[in-house]
């Protein structure tokens, strides 16, 4: 386990503390600027839903994925926002998700250090009930119900993903501990150049959310659903994983599910009642409201025709039209 890939533990802070660098060094020094510029990313990660994940292979790199983490705390107590402290706190947890689902070593020095204190049993880990109720407490499907576990004298088992789960949701308690910082102000102002750039995608955030998430800014569409809305146009049928994408993304940003099963209606195969249960389940109908897939989905599934500058710099659909709508309205004003 390279303890670079999770900055929240104990050892990386211990790590980092030992290696001597001053508050100083990481707000001023010029060849310390790669670390303000990864900090500046997880924090536009937050805003944006999604921390972009470094495959640190350099001993710089793996020095920036250390060193961006206690900083972005720094720039998130700065911003001083309650629900971006949450966002953070959940995007981080999503990153180390990501990288401990690839992880080839050991999970359990990482689950101690987020006391948890699982036993592995064949493919399967036993956890104490007490445990798994901590990590557990906000996942509100059937199946993660203590009813619906077998215990045994205060044990349950549980699969190497729901180990993932429990831990992504333990990291984000970590995370979010002791923020926001008490930072002072001359601080905040050293970092005013990072911030300023960090305050504006903010505030559109905020915006965005308030007033705009019924308003659909068809010029902010990626690529690929720029692509799909031209084959339904044309009359061509979508395959299957195409037409979820583009419904799960059009009724994201806002689109009415009438709009979404009417913009289907120049397919040869259309059938309104049909499209029109398909769009519904997808809404949210029978209590799941589909997300729209990831890039890396997308990609898996054929429906990514290509990148784009920006398209090489986020991980989901939903993250390029949040920027670029952003971008379409700081431009506006
Ligand atoms: S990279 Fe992502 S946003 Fe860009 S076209 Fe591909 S799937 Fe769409």
């Amino acid at each position: 386990m390279r303890i670079a890939d999770y900055p929240f533990t104990q050892q990386a802070a211990d790590h980092v503390r030992a290696a001597g660098y001053s508050l100083e060094d990481l707000l001023e020094k010029p060849s310390f600027r790669i670390f303000r510029t990864r900090a500046a990313d997880r924090v536009r990660g937050a805003i944006d839903g999604d921390i972009s994940d470094v495959r640190a292979q350099s001993e710089s790199e793996l020095l920036s994925e250390l060193l961006s983490y206690p900083l972005a705390r720094i720039m998130v107590s700065c911003l001083d926002d309650s629900h971006l402290l949450r966002r953070y706190a959940l995007a981080e947890a999503k990153l180390a998700h990501r990288r401990m689902e690839r992880e080839k070593a050991d999970l359990i020095l990482l689950a101690e250090d987020l006391n948890l204190h699982p036993q592995p049993a064949g493919d399967l880990f036993r956890l104490h009930f007490s445990e798994y109720i901590v990590a557990g407490h906000r996942m509100k499907s059937p199946k993660w119900k203590l009813v619906n576990r077998d215990l045994d004298r205060g044990f349950l088992t549980v699969t190497r993903d729901e180990l993932v789960r429990l831990m992504e949701e333990l990291v984000r308690d970590r995370v979010l501990s002791g923020l926001p910082l008490e930072v002072d102000s001359e601080t905040c102002s050293r970092l005013d150049e990072i911030l300023t750039p960090l305050r504006r995608d903010l505030e559109a955030m905020r915006s965005w959310h308030q007033t705009d998430l019924g308003r659909v800014e068809e010029g902010a569409f990626p690529p690929c659903i720029r692509s799909m809305l031209a084959d339904v146009a044309a009359g061509k049928n979508l395959a299957h994983s195409a037409r979820f994408a583009l419904t799960s993304f059009l009724l994201r940003i806002g689109m009415s599910s009438q709009d979404v099963v009417a913009l289907f209606s120049s397919s040869p195969d259309f059938d309104p009642e049909r499209t029109g249960y398909q769009v519904e389940h997808i809404a949210g109908s029978s209590g799941t409201r589909y997300k729209p897939p990831s890039c890396s989905t997308m990609k898996t599934y054929g429906n990514c025709p290509g990148e784009d500058q920006l398209c090489a710099r986020i991980n989901h659909p939903l993250n390029y039209y949040q920027r670029r709508v952003r971008s379409i309205s700081r431009k506006e004003s």
